[in-house]
């Protein structure tokens, strides 16, 4: 049996951008693909509960409700994932990222975006 001996290096990690992150924070990342799937679980089990929704056992339900309830469960937790790597330096005193050096979807809001300011 051929065996090349070459160890491959693991697939790289993208972060939310498409960008592969630093080796470091390639676990982090990984995580978050992970619950990522959870909350794309939960949007099937919400399109599951949409289909039944003109079934007599589901008319006492407020189903509209429950979708929107679905939906913000599925945001709050996709909010609070790690969306990018911060743009802090190794060893600065970061406020946006507190050392993590990754930041949420709301705190990437928060870094410079070089280009976006000459529109
Ligand atoms: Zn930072």
């Amino acid at each position: 049996m051929a065996h090349s001996g070459v160890q491959h290096e693991p697939r790289p990690t993208h972060d939310a951008t498409g960008v592969i992150v630093p080796l470091r924070l390639r676990e982090i990342f990984r995580g978050r693909n992970r619950v990522f799937k959870i909350v794309e679980e939960l949007e099937v089990v919400q399109h599951n509960l949409h289909a039944l929704k003109d079934m007599e056992y589901c008319s006492q339900m407020n189903m509209a409700e429950v979708l929107r309830d679905f939906k913000r469960l599925r945001l709050r937790i996709a909010q609070g994932l790690p969306f990018s790597p911060c743009q802090c330096r190794a060893n600065a005193v970061c406020e946006i990222c507190k050392g993590r050096k990754w930041v949420n979807a709301t705190q990437y809001l928060l870094l410079p975006h070089p280009g976006l300011g000459a529109m």
